[in-house]
């Protein structure tokens, strides 16, 4: 293999880019292992089998108890994140839209719902018919965003059968008061996650990284937290700065930051999967993230960026590809983990062939696209004054 800024060179869509030297001498420094890597994504269709769906959204619909209702409205959210879901605001509607889902091919869900002010979701009265559904349906997986638990709420959320656990990990007291605007400490999620991986449950935090208006502030107090507590994986997700107000606004964070952080937490959790979720800001940034995190050694990525999984094959990494999409955010991913067939070996020629053609096919897109406008056609865009 050649020196990495070489190979990054070589790798077409990131011609454009400014690395971090100093931080790629870092990555590629004697010694430090990378391991296998699963895309996820949905764009490879020629890997697409009977085995393994198409799209997670399907698959693994995400379903709200509060509908698209929070009480928290948190800066980077502000609730958006649970607009798409399918709302289920009492258990009869859960066990009706769980009968549904199934009956259309689902495999599991993510089980949400917004937060009342002391960051919990409020399950209580849906425990028995979660029960319900695991014995009506023993196959179908729950992954359910648990929020801040004790330790009895996470026995009832194992006892109601629920297979995975998740949770954002916040390491900042600035961010836990300003962010979220709650009066929790940064103890409180330490507690709840302490009592998650005390029961069966696997257990998968995540660590939205430049949560605090964009800014890396808590991250790396989150990632000893979760190193104490020994998960199943670390989901490590990216704020997008779109869903926040012009009041209280975000900046798309450092990518270079970005990439010293995922490279200590592959540090510290050399033997934990470290999954990056699909949310991430779009552009360029997304782009140096992106390959940051395939040179840090990340196990497993969702919507990788063109050019992701030519860099890892270029740096000797064993790539698979699971054509599926958002399955990182719903758990599908993690809870195949310990299927030694989870997502499919690639080859790489062909891989690298798909890539260059979808971005042949963009390009002249963008020309038909501009040649349109020119022509006076097609004018229904934003600015079309
Ligand atoms: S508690 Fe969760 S759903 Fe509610 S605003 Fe905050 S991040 Fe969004």
């Amino acid at each position: 293999m050649g020196a990495w800024s070489e190979i990054l060179e070589a790798v077409e869509p990131l011609e454009d880019l400014v690395f971090d030297k100093g931080l790629i001498e870092r990555l590629s420094a004697p010694g430090r292992a990378l391991p296998g890597i699963n895309f996820y994504t949905p764009t490879f269709k020629s890997y697409a089998s009977s085995e393994i769906k198409d799209c997670g959204r399907s698959a693994w619909p995400a379903v709200s108890i509060t509908g698209g209702d929070c009480k928290l409205n948190c800066d980077h959210c502000k609730a958006k994140i649970l607009e798409p879901m399918m709302p289920a605001r009492t258990p009869e509607d859960l066990w009706r839209t769980v009968n549904d889902i199934v009956a259309q091919g689902a495999g599991g869900m993510l089980l949400t719902g917004g937060s009342n002010h002391r960051n919990e979701v409020e399950y209580d009265t849906y425990y028995p018919t979660i029960r319900r559904i695991k014995d009506e349906f023993p196959q179908f997986r729950i992954a359910m965003h648990t929020a801040l638990v004790d330790e009895a709420i996470a026995l009832r959320m194992a006892d109601a059968g629920i297979d995975a656990a998740m949770m954002d990990v916040i390491g900042a007291q600035d961010t836990i008061t300003q962010v979220y605007h709650l009066r929790r400490s940064v103890d409180d999620f330490e507690r709840a996650l302490e009592a998650l991986t005390a029961t069966s449950m696997k257990v998968v935090p995540h660590i939205v990284v430049g949560l605090h208006y964009g800014q890396l502030l808590g991250e790396w107090n989150a990632l000893d937290i979760v190193a104490r507590h020994k998960p199943a994986a670390l989901v490590l997700v990216v704020v997008m700065p779109t869903y926040a107000s012009e009041s209280r606004p975000f900046v798309a964070p450092d990518a270079h930051e970005v990439g010293q952080f995922f490279g200590d937490a592959r540090d510290v959790l050399s033997d934990t999967p470290l999954l990056l979720g699909c949310a991430r800001p779009a552009g360029s940034v997304k782009r140096l993230i992106d390959a940051y995190a395939v040179m840090a050694g990340v196990d497993g990525m969702a919507h990788p960026s063109d050019g992701m999984v030519e860099l890892a094959a270029r740096l000797d990494r064993r790539v698979r590809v699971t054509p599926a999409c958002c399955s990182i955010a719903v758990g599908d991913e993690v809870l195949a983990m310990d299927d030694a067939n989870a997502g499919l070996e690639i080859d790489l020629a062909e891989i690298v062939r798909q890539e260059r053609e979808r971005r042949e096919a963009q390009k002249r897109q963008a020309v038909f696209g501009r040649v349109k406008v020119i022509g006076g056609e097609g004018r229904s865009g934003c600015c079309g004054a």
